[in-house]
């Protein structure tokens, strides 16, 4: 049946977007580098569809981060948030920070596939204490 559409956006309302297809997978992200970008202990994102992200405002101004080779962070430049990941090598994905979807949003994903990568990265002092896969890396999948 049809995929409700998701809504999301940036604290201040200047980047407004839409999601029209579930995401493959969710992601917590552990490593330092998504701890510093987003001002986080990690960072989950949605795996996307790339053309299942429809970026209705903002899409011109957004930032863009390149935090390692081919990774780019984009965010909104008037409020700092992080929306948005796009891989090179993994071009057919929107990795779309699920911090940003709006109140009441959900991912839409299948919570079989949802779980922490970069485990070994995460900070100690803060327990996560869920039952989801964990692993070192980007484990397998994406
Ligand atoms: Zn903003
Ligand atoms: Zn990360």
């Amino acid at each position: 049946m049809g995929f409700s559409p998701i809504h999301g956006g940036c604290q201040c309302g200047g980047v407004r977007y839409t999601l029209s297809a579930p995401p493959a997978e969710v992601m917590h992200c552990h490593c330092s580098m998504c701890r510093k970008a987003h001002g986080a202990l990690f960072a989950s994102f949605g795996a996307y569809p790339a053309d299942a992200l429809a970026i209705e405002r903002g899409g011109d101004s957004l930032g863009d981060f390149e935090s390692s080779p081919g990774s780019h962070r984009l965010f909104c430049p008037s409020c700092g948030c992080q929306l948005f990941n796009r891989v090179d090598k993994w071009a057919q994905n929107a990795f779309v920070v699920l911090g940003t979807l709006d109140a009441g949003e959900s991912p839409g994903h299948d919570p079989a596939r949802e779980r922490h990568i970069f485990w070994d990265d995460r900070v100690h002092w803060y327990d996560v204490a869920d039952a989801l896969p964990k692993s070192a890396g980007y484990g397998d999948g994406t």
